[in-house]
């Protein structure tokens, strides 16, 4: 069976239950559509450690969950719609510290796509 992760923003995940992922990804909607007849297992739900001062202690964790995504035969994460976010213009844009994680997991074989219940 497929194992399929999502990427959070550590910021927004103190607000946010990830009820919107979760109902997206138990209806294969929206991002997670594209497993419609196939039979996948949500494994993992991490988010980045943080930026601008909102950071965890254990920085260096961040590596130990990029190592986890490939121990645990994770095939895709999914970089939930919170890690864009909106730049001057309004256009939003995939945070940078999570486009770098996305291609640290790439180099390591697992598929990313970008979106959960939204863009
Ligand atoms: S690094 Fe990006 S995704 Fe992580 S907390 Fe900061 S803004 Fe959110």
């Amino acid at each position: 069976m497929k194992k399929i992760a999502i990427l959070r923003c550590l910021k927004t995940s103190a607000s946010c239950a990830a009820t919107g992922c979760f109902t997206a990804f138990n209806d294969k909607e929206k991002a997670f559509k594209r497993y419609e007849g196939e039979e996948v297992q949500l494994a993992a739900m991490w988010t980045c450690n943080g930026c601008c001062g909102d950071v965890l202690q254990n920085q260096a964790g961040i590596e130990t969950k990029i190592a986890r995504m490939a121990k645990n035969n994770i095939s895709v994460v999914h970089l939930s719609c919170c890690t864009k976010k909106a730049d001057e213009n309004g256009e939003k844009v995939l945070c940078p510290n999570i486009a770098y994680i996305a291609q640290r997991l790439q180099a390591l074989g697992i598929e990313i796509v970008e979106g959960t219940h939204g863009n």
